[in-house]
């Protein structure tokens, strides 16, 4: 390694961005760039062996990229240990004066990288790649007790000018959420793009092996792979997006279907989420595509609402209330998660498609996360930490900064309603409603009580039981409410021993 370095420039694995705050006056003469493969990283939580490809197999290409720019580069390949001991000791070796790095995306590598620096001056770089940045969330969140992703995107589209007339948003709504959740008919979607997935190269063969080898109890396979792992590839699976599927988006954004995992989304989170793409590129080529006259405004402004609004919202809740957040467990939650979400085996349809997919190719879109394993772990109490380890451990897409407030705060409301104004529990008739599963089901949908009743139907119930004083008062739950008031006491009866029957069941391993 050279030494006596000006500065020591640390890129990690979801920083792959060239215009990174922390390359700004690079000078090859006297920085060196340091990238690291700790094992680590791949262990805090059980990563899926395709959520270690995805991340080892971005960074050597981007490796290669700086090396063929002639970049000074130390790159450690796989290396036993963690993130914070490797830089412990590359700091000894090249003993630079500062050591520089754009800002993590999580606050436990944050704290560790600050441990390992010592007492080498640590410049901490805003992470430009973001629209907000944490000092303008915190001016947003300064006063409210609770935030609003609607309140936080109306202030994003006004400021950056998106999707705006003057100072009216265009098509004279600030959303349309109401075209956005079509399910399909009894037919399902019919003809579906394929999605855009790319061979792997000789390096990403080779990644793919090595981790067969040393990561082989991990979830899930390392191969097929076909995520985009450079940004030329990121850029053709916008592009193809776009062109392809971002039109019929909107309307069927939150559609489920047997054997079709894909759909019309835009598999775009895990580049977006190593910086290969930048979500101002993305949210431009989405407008411009409905400007031209290609695709509908609802179909633009429910994709752009996902990256302006949710995305950057998300990161600003993890910025402002880390550490703690990721202590919030409003309803008390204590169960173990159950084994079939590491191995799909289990009677209820629903989760086995979403779970299978999901340990085969790391991917499921939205609606699948939040509405079947997520819906199913807040009726059911799963404990926070377990189910934040398991979203953040088998995604291709996963990192901290957007899966824990999505987890914690969407999924299972532990925040106590910072996030989201209601908790996002439904029945089966959800489910039914808006895919295909209960048709392939064992349980029946249309059963509460009985022995082959759909478990999510006593399970809602239960939990609006269970969390009534909580929940009562919340005016979005008024009809819920309403509806169990009105039902009689022994119907109330049978659901909560059906339900309590069921937990017992799960806590027995079923
Ligand atoms: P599309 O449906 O096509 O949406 C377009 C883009 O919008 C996505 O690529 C993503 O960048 C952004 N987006 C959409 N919804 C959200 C959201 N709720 N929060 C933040 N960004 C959003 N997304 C991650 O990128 N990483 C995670 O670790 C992650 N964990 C999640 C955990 C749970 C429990 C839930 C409910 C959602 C999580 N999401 C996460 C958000 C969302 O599910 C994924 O971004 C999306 O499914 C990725 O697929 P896509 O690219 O096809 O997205
Ligand atoms: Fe899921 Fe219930 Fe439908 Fe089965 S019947 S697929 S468990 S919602």
């Amino acid at each position: 390694m050279k030494t006596n370095r000006r500065h020591l420039v640390v890129v990690l694995g979801d920083q792959l961005d060239r215009d990174a705050a922390a390359f700004d006056g690079f000078d090859p003469a006297q920085d060196l760039v340091w990238m690291c493969e700790a094992v680590e990283e791949s262990t805090h939580v059980w990563s899926s062996q395709q959520r270690i490809v995805m991340f080892l197999s971005a960074m050597r290409h981007f490796a290669a990229a700086l090396r063929a720019d002639g970049v000074p580069l130390h790159y450690e390949s796989l290396r036993e240990g963690s993130l914070a001991d490797a830089l412990r000791e590359a700091i000894a070796q090249a003993r630079p004066q500062r050591v520089r790095l754009t800002q993590p995306g999580d606050w436990r590598v944050l704290q560790a990288l600050r441990q390992a620096a010592g007492p080498t001056p640590l410049d901490v770089l805003e992470d430009r790649h973001f629209l907000c940045n944490t000092a303008r969330f915190a001016s947003h969140a300064r006063g409210r007790r609770q935030l609003r992703m609607e309140h936080f995107y109306r202030e994003m589209r006004r400021r950056h000018g998106l999707l705006m007339e003057g100072d009216q948003p265009c098509g004279g709504a600030w959303n349309f959420d109401a075209d956005n959740r079509a399910p399909f008919g009894p037919d399902g979607p019919g003809f579906l793009p394929p999605p855009t997935r790319f061979d792997p190269d000789a390096s990403t063969q080779a990644v793919i092996a090595l981790v067969q080898a040393r990561f082989a109890g991990h979830p899930g396979q390392a191969a097929p792979f076909g995520w985009p792992v450079t940004r030329a590839q990121a850029l053709e699976a916008l592009r193809v997006f776009v062109d392809e599927r971002l039109a019929p988006f909107g309307r069927w954004q939150d559609a489920m279907w047997t054997g079709e995992p894909w759909l019309y989304h835009a598999h775009l989170s895990a580049a977006l989420n190593l910086k290969l793409l930048n979500p101002r590129e993305v949210i431009a080529a989405a407008e411009a595509a409905w400007r031209a006259g290609r695709v509908p405004l609802a179909s633009a402004e429910g994709f752009i609402r996902q990256i302006l609004g949710w995305r950057e919202y998300v990161r600003g809740i993890y910025w402002l209330q880390m550490p703690d957040y990721a202590r919030r467990n409003a309803f008390g939650n204590d169960r173990p998660l159950p084994e079939f979400y590491w191995t799909g085996r289990t009677r209820m349809n629903c989760i086995r498609q979403v779970i299978g997919q999901t340990l085969e190719l790391a991917y499921a879109h939205h609606i699948q996360r939040l509405m079947v394993t997520g819906n199913f772990a807040l009726l059911a109490g799963i404990a926070p930490p377990a189910l934040c380890d398991w979203y953040l451990a088998v995604y291709a897409d996963a990192c901290e900064w957007v899966e824990l407030p999505n987890t914690l705060g969407m999924v299972l409301h532990a925040d106590g309603g910072y996030l989201g104004s209601k908790p996002y529990c439904a029945s089966g008739q959800y489910i039914k409603r808006m895919s295909d599963y209960c048709q392939g089901c064992s349980y029946s949908v249309a059963e509460s009580t009985t022995e082959n009743a759909c478990p999510f139907n006593a399970l809602y119930w239960h939990f609006l039981m269970r969390h009534r004083d909580g929940l009562e008062g919340n005016h979005r739950l008024r009809m819920p409410y309403r509806n169990l008031e009105r039902m009689d006491a022994d119907k109330r009866d049978a659901l909560w021993a059906q339900a309590e029957g069921f937990l017992a069941k799960l806590d027995r391993g079923m």
